[in-house]
């Protein structure tokens, strides 16, 4: 035995179970396949994030008709949260239950949001959460404040939150985790730059899983870490029931480890992968996917961003991304159509050198006249498990996610909601763009946990149902994502699966 537990993955779901599990007498051993995020003023520069995409694989997957795309995801220490936009949401209550939607039923959850609560209150200390309680008129429960006080708005976003709530709806301060100290900026790790949402953080100051969960738990010597090994397949024993061997690549060639208890915590659409190609003779349809559940029900939200222009005010915004708005997150508030909308909340700033690195037939004057009038949004509306929405693999292994988004009259009817907000309160010029199957970001689903091994592939506790010592622990889990961004939720359900892993190992459970 190498360890008593791996973890395949050190993002949001396998870091925060790596901190978890940090400190105790447990031998764990963390398998990641990229490395850390290299700090170089790079992390800073648009060009270098939106146009070269030098911080996502350069691998190429195929979408549902086989054209390759470049997904946006990255493979580094601490995963996608070494360049999430920090906005770091609780699900509502009422999104733990089956919720009606324009385009269907969603899946309720096999926990109830008491379940999570506490471990959303841990999450929120340890990822550095701002926020301000009580704005968000659907915010669910909390033990007390967020540990640290809101990010304040600069003055033209705080012009428009004024002017939201003169309108009648309930904006709020978003959570965000990042390190900043506004009371001290002299000593704030954070120094609330443009270059946030997507952007590595070149001064180690945004809540990421390296910086708050993989850092902490190296420091204890119960925990080490092996980067560069990209996890190739899983073996389970002749019966079926354990997984026996971790099987991966690295740069000095393959190399194999084995554990009590093997996490995988790769994201959803690798671990799904990862799955599907461990089939074996006791799996023949993939490891632990006897209901044919594997690598279906992916889920990624409908997205859009939404550039509101107002070319009579100009302004310089430096970090924008401050305002949530729930108003339309259980209905339309039209008795026509009597459902749930989703969340919308601002952007990073969309400067001129992101648009222009976005955009580059734009004249990069025109775009620093734009990035100076407009302010930025980002519309999420729940899109529902479909088992056709699902990961695949071909004959020679290349990834294909095949996605067809559902549930659209309700993203179309919140751009159309949002875009008149938005005239009414002084942006007469509004562009909008949906976010295509590339746009990963938000990837769940693909193993989801219930209590029916025969509709789901994971116990409550993460567990798979199939064998007895194989766990995961990232996106995967999820039977439905809600309209809030996913991460905090992955970190929660992680934090609890740690708790799970730590009572059962101390009794001795999987000694081998
Ligand atoms: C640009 C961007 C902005 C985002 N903004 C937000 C936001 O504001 N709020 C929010 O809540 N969420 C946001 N997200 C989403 C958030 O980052 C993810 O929900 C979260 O990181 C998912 O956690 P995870 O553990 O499922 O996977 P990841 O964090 O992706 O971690 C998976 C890990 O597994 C590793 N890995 C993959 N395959 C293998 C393999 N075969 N072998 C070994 N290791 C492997 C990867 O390198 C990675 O370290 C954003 C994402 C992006 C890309
Ligand atoms: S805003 Fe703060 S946390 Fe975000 S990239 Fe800038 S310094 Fe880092």
């Amino acid at each position: 035995m190498d360890a008593d537990v791996i973890i395949i993955g050190t993002g949001a779901g396998g870091g925060t179970l790596a901190r978890s599990l940090s400190g105790t007498g447990l031998k764990v051993l963390l398998l990641e396949r990229g490395d850390f995020l290299r700090r170089t003023k790079s992390n800073w520069e648009p060009d270098a994030v939106f146009h070269r995409r030098a911080y996502h694989t350069a691998e190429r997957w195929l979408d549902r008709q086989g054209t390759p795309f470049q997904p946006v995801t990255g493979y580094h220490v601490g995963g996608n949260t070494k360049l999430f936009g920090a906005a770091v949401l609780r699900r509502r209550e009422r999104d733990f239950t089956t919720v009606r939607h324009a385009g269907g039923e969603s899946v309720a959850w096999p926990i109830q949001y008491a379940d999570l609560a506490p471990f959303y209150d841990l999450a929120e200390q340890w990822y550095f959460a701002h926020g301000q309680r009580g704005e968000d008129p659907t915010e669910p429960p909390a033990s007390g404040p967020f540990p640290y006080p809101p990010v304040s708005h600069e003055s033209a976003i705080e012009a428009v939150f004024r002017r939201l709530q003169a309108f009648g709806l309930h904006p709020f301060h978003l959570p965000l985790a990042i390190h900043l100290d506004e009371a001290r900026y002299f000593a704030s790790p954070c120094i609330r730059c443009d270059t946030c949402d997507g952007f590595p953080c070149l001064v180690q100051a945004k809540g990421d899983a390296e910086n708050c969960a993989i850092r902490p738990a190296l420091a204890h010597t119960n925990v080490s870490l092996k980067t560069g090994l990209r996890i190739t397949r899983l073996q389970s024993s002749a019966d079926g029931r354990r997984i026996v061997a971790v099987h991966g690549e690295g740069e000095q060639g393959p190399e194999s480890f084995s554990a009590r208890v093997v996490v995988l915590a790769a994201g959803a659409v690798n671990s799904a992968a990862l799955l599907l190609a461990s089939a074996s003779d006791a799996h023949p349809r993939g490891l632990a996917n006897s209901s044919d559940q594997v690598g279906r029900n992916y889920m990624c939200h409908l997205n859009s961003v939404m550039l509101a222009l107002s070319p009579w005010r100009s302004h310089s915004t430096i970090f924008q991304k401050t305002i949530g708005v729930n108003d339309f997150y259980y209905d339309s508030g039209d008795s026509r159509f009597p459902y749930p909308l989703g969340h919308i909340q601002l952007l990073g700033k969309v400067t001129g050198a992101v648009l222009k690195a976005e955009r580059p037939a734009v004249p990069r004057v025109a775009a620093d006249w734009f990035g100076r009038h407009s302010v930025d949004w980002w519309l999420t509306t729940e899109d529902l498990a479909r088992p056709d929405n699902r990961v695949t693999l071909t004959n020679t292994g290349q990834i294909r996610l095949s996605y067809t988004p559902n549930n659209v009259e309700a993203h179309t009817r919140l751009l159309s909601v949002w875009r008149s907000v938005l005239r009414r309160i002084g942006f007469p010029f509004i562009f909008s763009q949906r976010i295509g199957v590339d746009g990963v970001a938000h990837q769940v689903g693909t193993a989801r946990f219930g209590e029916d091994p025969a509709q789901s592939v994971l116990d409550p506790y993460c567990r798979a149902h199939a064998l007895d010592n194989l766990f995961v622990v990232d996106g995967s889990f999820m039977p439905s994502i809600a309209a809030v961004n996913p991460s905090l939720t992955i970190m929660a359900q992680a934090q609890r699966v740690g708790e799970y892993l730590k009572a059962r190992l101390a009794q001795g459970d999987w000694r081998v």
